[in-house]
């Protein structure tokens, strides 16, 4: 079969765009926060594979033993303690956060919220009727609230990397508090390292880290978290079927999901989760991460128009790196002149609303790529 190439997006360039010299430019231009950057190795597998798996059921023997391949696959790589399970679904993060509300919320969560993915779920968790008002900790754009152990929370809601702000927070469970602990990691999964014992539920979708498409949530879950399901689930709550986590522990055990799911996402999935695990497991896919965020940072520190936008550089994120323009700098115009070259989707948060460029740096990045934007961003710079 012929090598899948990946080609730089045709570029949008008129005649006066700027042409960043060739030996400067990243062999690859994807440094979007999601969909991220997927390897050509995964998108060959799938090609090689889809004559016998794409286009067939769903509830047959090669979709399902794929679906266990990323179950198992994602157990090893996280290193879960016996009893831990791998759930899945289809909706993605956000369909979660609705599930959550009602099958993993008994009455009330305390929410750190410190931009806008960590807000989502304490608004969806305020908006359910069923549930007390959650208690909702916020701190300054940039840095990231810490839990305070309640009595009356029966849930806290970390976001192990808050994707708008570049702000990344450890997950440790809150000293003398009783209540499960649920993690947004729908970036930081596979980027960043983590300890299992410190979760009842890590939470994510495939399209940052694990280089796939959107569509899909998986969570890995606590025996303290499947209790809870299986209590919630029998509580008499009213639940819709697509949101009822019992119904989603139930096929996943069967390595299913309750409606059909997308093939190709799983099977991309499948083969990055193969790659983290074949070349060492998390700590290789998370130290590729903290070897590009520690280029970007580094080169940020020096230049005299650029400057990490975390103050902390322990909360400085590995996955998702925000750089702050000096104000006589138009950012946006670096994006773009960015992307007319092939580097795309480096653009900042938009509602942050900041002179600021995003960059991802999930495992598929190659951080000699990272060294490479940097220099064309010295580049395009110094030639405006
Ligand atoms: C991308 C992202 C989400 C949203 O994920 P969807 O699968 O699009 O619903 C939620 N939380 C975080 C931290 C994210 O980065």
């Amino acid at each position: 079969m012929a090598p899948i190439i990946f080609r730089k997006n045709k570029s949008m360039s008129s005649p006066d765009t700027p042409k960043i010299p060739a030996d400067l430019l990243p062999r690859d231009g994807r440094f979007g926060s999601g969909p991220s950057k997927i390897r050509a190795e995964q998108v060959a597998a799938l090609a090689a594979d889809a004559s016998t798996y794409l286009g067939t059921s769903h509830r047959q023997a090669t979709v399902r033993n794929k679906v266990g391949e990323v179950r198992d696959g994602l157990a090893a790589l996280f290193s879960l303690p016996e009893g831990y399970e791998v759930l899945l679904g289809n909706g993605g993060t956000t369909c979660f956060w609705d599930a959550a509300t009602f099958h993993l919320i008994a009455e009330q969560s305390q929410h750190l919220s410190f931009g806008e993915f960590s807000s989502k779920f304490a608004s969806a968790a305020k908006a359910a009727p069923h549930l007390k008002d959650p208690s909702i900790i916020t701190s300054d754009v940039g840095t990231h609230p810490v839990a305070v152990a309640d009595e009356s929370v029966d849930l806290y809601a970390f976001t192990h990397n808050e994707t708008s702000t570049g702000v990344m927070m450890p997950i440790e469970r809150p000293k003398g508090a009783s209540g499960l602990v649920a993690v947004d990691a729908t970036s930081g999964a596979g980027g960043l390292p983590v300890d299992p014992t410190q979760f009842d539920c890590y939470y994510f979708a495939p399209q940052k880290s694990f280089s796939s498409d959107g569509g899909l949530w998986l969570a890995l879950c606590s025996p303290s978290a499947i209790e809870r399901i299986e209590t919630l689930a029998s509580s008499g709550r009213w639940t819709p079927a697509f949101f009822d986590l019992k119904i989603a522990l139930d096929n996943s055990r069967l390595n299913q999901t309750y409606n059909t799911p997308a093939l190709a996402t799983i099977h991309l999935l499948a083969s990055q989760i193969k790659w983290m695990n074949d070349n060492g497991g998390l700590a290789f896919s998370s130290g590729r991460s903290r070897q590009s965020a520690e280029i970007l940072y580094t080169w940020a520190e020096a230049s005299d128009f650029a400057t990490p936008f975390v103050r902390k550089p322990s909360e400085r994120s590995s996955v998702v790196g925000t750089i702050d323009f000096h104000e006589d700098i138009d950012a946006n115009q670096i994006a773009k002149i960015l992307r007319a070259n092939g580097v795309v989707d480096t653009d900042p948060y938009r509602k942050l609303g900041r002179n600021q460029l995003r960059v991802a740096m999930f495992p598929s990045v190659d951080p000699e790529d990272v060294a490479s934007l940097c220099a064309s961003i010295n580049w395009i710079v110094g030639n405006l």
